[in-house]
This record gives C-alpha cells, structure tokens and sequence, in this order.
C-alpha cells in the first residue's frame, strides 16, 4: 500500500468560506482501485457551533426571503449547471470504485433529483411560503369559524450526515428538498467518499446560484454537530442500523426534540412467484434483476437484493442462472479501464467486512456459488492481474437450505453478495420476507395477478416500497434498486423508520404543520387563498351584491389583481327546449334529461332536469369576458360538484371569486384558480368547483399582447 501522507485535507464549507484544521493528520482515503492516497479527513477544531448559528441567521433568512417557486427554480438551475459539470464528476467518482454505471445513478441520480424536487415543487406547491394541507372545516354553524392546517419551513436547519456508497445522490436528494422548503443544509459526507461531495458543493457554490448560508459542509465527524441541534432542526442520516440506533440514542434526539429522519440498511428481497418457471420471461427477468442489483456499486446499495427467495424446488436452478449470468456479464476491473462492468468496494476495509460476512454466511450453512479469493482484474492500462491494494470481489451468490437461517435474515454483507432461500408457499414467501424486520425495497415477480395481490399485500407493511416485475414491465422498469424522487424512499423497522422523497412529501416533511383557526377573513389574509366567507370586491350584478365601481376581474393582469375580486352574474332562465336541444347535439339523451316520467321516478330527480355539463357551460357564458384581455386560457376545472338539480324553468346564477393567485417564476403569466359557485332562483347552490385559468402578468404585454 502506498505510504505517501502528503494528499490534501478535505476542505469545509463554512460561514461563508472554506476551512481546513491547521495540524491535523486526519484519516486516510485512498483510491479504491489502487489504493494510492488520495486526501484525508478531519475536521478537528472546527467551530461547529458557529456553522448551525450561520445556517440560522444567514441561511434561513436568505430562504425565507424567497418564496417557494423561487427557491424550486434554484433548484432547477443548479441541476442545469451541474450537467454542464457532469463529466468532471465522473472522473473523481471513478476514484470510488464506481464505474460509469455507477457514476450513472450517483451522478445523474442526485442531478434528475433536482429536476424532479423543483418541477414538482412549481406545479403541485403555491408559489408562496404557506402552504395549505388539505380542506378547510367549518367550525360554526354560520361559517365565520374556519380551521385548516398549513405548512410553513421548519424553523430551523438540516443536518444531514450521509453514507459513503452515493456521495451526490445521497446529498442531493436530501438538499433539494430542503432547499425548496427553505430549510438551511449542513451537510456531512461519509469519510471515504466526502472528496466527492466537496467537490460537489464546491461547483455549486461557484454555479452563483445557492442563497448565502443555505449549503455548508462538514468534511468530518458530526458528533459535536448533533450536540448544538434543537426541536427546530431535522437531523437526516443514511447509512447503517448500527449508527442509525446510536443517533436514536444521541441526547439532542431522544431528548431535545431534533427530527431523526434515518434511512437505514436492509435485507431486501426478491420473491420468484410459483408460475415463474425457468422457461417464463419472468425467470429470465428475475434472474437479471438480481444480477444487476448485485453487482451495480459492487452490491454497496442500499437497496441491492439481499435475500433472493424462490419456489424450493427453484433454490439450485436460480443460483446457477444469476451465477452464469454475471459470468456473461460482469468484467470486474478498474472502473477508469475500457470494458469494466464492476468496480470495486469503496476500501480495503469495507473489503474486509463484506469478506468476513460471507465467512460468516458460510459457517451457519450457506453454500457459495462464486470464490473469496482476491479476483484477477482489469487494470487501468488494460492489463489483467490481481491489484493488491485494490478492494475488488467477485460477486458470491449463497444457497441455504435452511430458510430460516437467522443470518440471512439480519446480517447485511455489504458488498456484491446475495443469498437464495426456498418457500414452501406464499404464506411462506411472506413470512421470509418479513422476516426481514423492515426493508427498504422488494420485488415481487410473477405474472399471475392472484400471485401479485397475495404477495405484495402480505408484504407491503414490512416495505417501503414493492415493484412488481412481469413480461410487461422488465423492460420499462426502472428497476427494483432505484428510487425515484416520485416515489416514497424509505421503510420501516431495521430500513430505519424514515421516509424520504416521494415527490413533495420530501418538501413537506421539511416543513412544520400547524392546525390554524380563525374567521375567513383571516385565513384569508395568513394563507393567501380567499376563503368562503371572507370579503370580496364583486363587479357585476347590483342585484346580488355586485358594483359598477369595481372592475371584471377578468380584465385584471396578475400585478392588480387581489383574492377576493369577484364577479355576480344575473340570473338566466332554464328551459325544456333548451335542455332538450343540448341532448340532441351532444347525443348525451341519458334520460334524466329526456324522459320525464323516467326522470321522475329517479330518486334525485324531480323530472326532466338540464345536463350538468349544460349548467356549467352557461355559467362561462355568464361569467365570461368576452374581449381580448389579460386573461389567456382556461386549463380545467377542479372539484367540480352537482349539488342541486335545475329542472326547467328554475334559473341559475353564477360567483366567481379570484381564490387563488400563482404568479409563474418562469414565464409572463400565471395560474389563478377561480372559487365558482352556481346557486338557483332561491339561492340554493347548484355546483362548486374551482376554474383554472392562466393569466398574464402585465396586460397589455408584447410577449403575449
Ligand atoms: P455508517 O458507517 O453508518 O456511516 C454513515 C454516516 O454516519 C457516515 O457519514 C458516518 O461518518 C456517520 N456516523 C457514523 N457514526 C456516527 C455517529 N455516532 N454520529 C454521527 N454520525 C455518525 O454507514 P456507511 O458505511 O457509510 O454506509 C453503508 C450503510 O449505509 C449500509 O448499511 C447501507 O445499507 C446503508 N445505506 C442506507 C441507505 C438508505 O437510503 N436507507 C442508503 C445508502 C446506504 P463518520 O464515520 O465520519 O462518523
């Protein structure tokens, strides 16, 4: 092993700068291919206690100071000035032992992240820093007693300590969140792979783009990090059941009331169904996918399927297929070598560990398919040989006749290694699979849906997350060992309990829920959406509440227009030859509107009654303005709602109030959502629902005049 101590410290991102310790030695990291030293740990004298204080009074008043849209569209930006970086990120990842593969999901992983946080942090979040959790309740008889919850920032900051195996993604899938929460990072890489995180932050610090004190790094232990959080900050780990026990344990945790969000290991499982016999595209698929979780960051995955659990008479059988497969597949070598298919471990010492948990496999019973021995590999320079310094291993796959072995079940070799167990039926398969005691991720293959329901229903409460594989999907799937930003990432028990990404639920849990009670007029005023009940300024009819002094609001730009701008219509008479000519037209003749003594006889309905699609076409007519104006288009209607029916002769009437306001950070308009009411002569309400319109900021404008 090369004996140099000259590699540089890896430096911090604190307070505005970048730190490194004076005299410190720090602890070695070396290429993981060949074991030269390439820097070294240590963030000794740092003054941890001024990093948390800079992220509270820098970093959450520069977020606080944007609204959520805006901190999204950050978020998109650095993705797009990481992609033009990309490549340099690979070539000091390859360091890791990741391959270009691997590179793949780290890389362009954390980037797709941020894409995906700040997309859908724009269309399903308000561009505000209230966000409103689900329907308002009535609280009074007469509606001036509302109650509702609402999001705000976590007030204070995130301390998220990750582990070594995905550098970027691990660190950027909790950053982006956070960033558009508005919630301050305090990130601390695991030491054997912090190199790539640094170099990370240090191209999003110069991307200009990151609010001042929103990201600093930590290039060290995190113990005294822990020490100055409180009940306002969220402490986010990745990484072992181990560590993940001891932070449960640490104090500010059980104690101070800081948020643990612990993302843990885990035996994950594949479950072959009974009907996927060797012959069935399901086999061939089953066989791949645990080929490629095994192997892609040499079995460092999270993820990765640990425990492979088949028909018993199929233990033998899919052993041998995976085992031929990564005999076809896999070309174990330097990640920087032409033709390498696997890298290696992140560290001798991580070598070490997986080897030992194998010999450890093998003495309660397993049968390995695959050697122990240090494997010949692809050098660098294209040579084949064994790398002394390297952590390279072959992939072992073990066979156990006992499924019930215990180490199967709670020991978590961390490396290119899987073990294949037999169920007697899925009563059984289920029991295996729990057994588990909480995973991050299963898969269920079959192409028999009884098979699918049983076996996914049975294990969904062990799992943060089932995919099941079958013919149609082994191509399009996206495969059992990526998480998806869409998608919940997370499981219980041993997986840790936490739960992260999972499209805006990663914002929102980034943010504090608070049961908030009031009058209309304000909640009106704290949430920004006009509530019922609360003012408004109706244009329209005088008959019903409207003045001429106030303006269409549909003539309004998004720079002038308020919640509460509203319009009253008229009423407009029904009538049967009306009903009747829309059926005609539409061909919709359901007899509700045709038959009148049908109709009659329905219970809702006291005879011939106009089409609902009928009703809410004239309410437009009513409501509509009809010149050219700031208003551009209508997307839909939400939370639309019949409530009484509108026979002939009855009349309706129409309220549509400016509920709702989202300027767009990207573009010269915005949506705005449109409280619409119908009522009838006796001021019975017809229908409810939401219009969506897109509005232009400025009226006239040239970009869209
Ligand atoms: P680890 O040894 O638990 O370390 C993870 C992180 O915790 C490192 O940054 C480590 O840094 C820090 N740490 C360790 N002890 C600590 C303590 N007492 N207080 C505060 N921080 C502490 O895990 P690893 O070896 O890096 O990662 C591999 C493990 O992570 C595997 O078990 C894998 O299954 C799991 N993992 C889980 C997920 C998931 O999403 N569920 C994803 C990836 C990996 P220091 O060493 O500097 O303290």
């Amino acid at each position: 092993m090369s004996s140099t101590t000259t590699a540089p410290i890896v430096p911090s991102y604190v307070q505005g700068g970048w730190w490194t310790p004076q005299d410190a030695q720090g602890s070695s990291v070396r290429d993981a291919a060949t074991g030269e030293e390439i820097a070294r740990v240590s963030a000794d004298g740092l003054d941890v206690g001024a990093v948390i204080e800079h992220a509270r009074t820098v970093g959450h008043p520069a977020l606080a100071r944007m609204t959520l849209h805006e901190r999204a569209l950050v978020c998109k930006q650095l993705a797009q000035y990481l992609e033009t970086r990309r490549d340099e990120l690979y070539d000091i990842s390859f360091r890791t032992g990741a391959t270009m593969r691997d590179n793949m999901i780290d890389v362009d992983g954390g980037i797709g992240v941020l894409y995906t946080m700040s997309s859908k942090g724009r269309r399903e979040l308000p561009n505000a820093n209230v966000v409103i959790d689900g329907p308002v309740e009535v609280l009074s008889r007469d509606g001036s007693f509302l109650g509702e919850h609402v999001l705000t920032p976590l007030p204070g900051v995130m301390v998220q300590i990750n582990a070594f195996n995905f550098p970027l993604w691990g660190m950027l899938e909790k950053f982006a969140p956070a960033l558009v929460a508005g919630v301050p990072s305090i990130v601390k890489p695991a030491p054997q792979t912090g190199y790539v995180a640094e170099a990370c932050v240090r191209m999003m610090l110069e991307s200009g783009l990151v609010p001042e004190g929103a990201l600093q790094l930590v290039s060290g232990d995190a113990v005294d990090l822990l020490s100055h959080l409180d009940y306002r900050d969220a402490l986010a780990f990745t990484g072992s059941a181990t560590t993940a026990h001891a932070l449960r344990e640490n104090p500010r945790v059980r104690e101070g009331g800081v948020r643990l969000i612990s993302e843990a290991d885990s035996l994950n499982a594949a479950i072959l169904g009974p009907d996927a016999t060797p012959d069935t595209p399901e086999f061939a698929a089953f066989v791949t996918s645990v080929m490629v979780e095994i192997t892609a960051k040499a079995g460092q995955k999270c993820t990765a399927i640990r425990r492979v659990i088949v028909p018993r008479d199929r233990v033998e059988d899919v052993a041998r297929a995976v085992r031929e497969k990564i005999d076809q597949k896999i070309v174990l070598g330097d990640p920087r070598a032409d033709g390498t298919t696997m890298g290696a471990l992140v560290s001798l010492e991580q070598l070490d560990s997986v080897r030992s948990g194998v010999q450890r496999l093998i003495d309660a019973g397993a049968r390995p398919h695959g050697s122990l021995e240090a494997p010949e590999v692809l050098r660098a320079d294209g040579s084949r040989g064994v790398v002394e310094d390297g952590a390279f291993m072959s992939p072992v796959v073990l066979t156990f006749d006992d499924a019930d072995a215990d180490l199967v079940h709670s020991l978590e070799a961390f490396g290119p290694v899987t073990c294949v167990i037999g169920y007697s039926d899925l009563d059984d398969a289920v029991r295996l699979a729990a057994r588990g005691a909480g995973s991050l991720v299963a898969t269920v293959c079959t192409n028999d849906p009884d098979v699918a329901r049983t076996l996914v229903t049975g294990i969904a409460g062990h799992h943060g997350r089932v995919l099941t594989l079958n013919r149609e999907d082994a191509k399009t799937s996206t495969g059992h060992g990526s998480p998806v930003p869409h998608l919940v990432h997370g499981g219980p028990g041993r997986a840790g309990g936490g739960e992260e990404l999972g499209g805006v639920r990663a914002i929102k849990h980034l943010m504090q829920r608070t049961a908030i009670q009031g009058s209309p007029a304000m909640l009106t005023a704290i949430t920004g959406v006009w509530h019922k009940g609360a003012p408004k300024q109706a244009a329209g009819c005088e008959r019903f509440g409207g003045s001429p002094e106030h303006v269409h609001p549909f003539r309004k730009a998004l720079t002038e227009l308020r919640v509460g701008d509203a319009l009253v219509s008229d009423l407009r008479e029904v009538s049967l030859e009306e009903i009747s000519a829309f059926a005609t037209e539409t061909g919709d003749t359901f007899y509700a509107h045709t038959n009148e003594e049908a109709a009659a006889a329905n219970p809702f309905f006291p005879g011939i009654v106009a089409h609902g699609y009928l009703l809410v076409s004239w309410a437009a007519g009513l409501f509509v303005n009809p010149d050219p104006g700031p208003v551009l288009a209508n997307y839909g209607l939400d939370q639309l709602r019949f409530l009484t029916p509108v026979a002939a002769g009855d009349a309706i009437r129409v309220e549509l109030v400016a509920k709702r306001i989202t300027p767009r950070v990207t573009d010269e308009y915005g949506e705005v959502a449109w409280d619409t009411t119908l009522y009838n002569q006796n001021d019975e309400i017809v229908a409810t629902y939401d219009v969506l319109t897109l509005v232009a900021k400025e009226w006239p404008t040239p970009s869209v005049g």
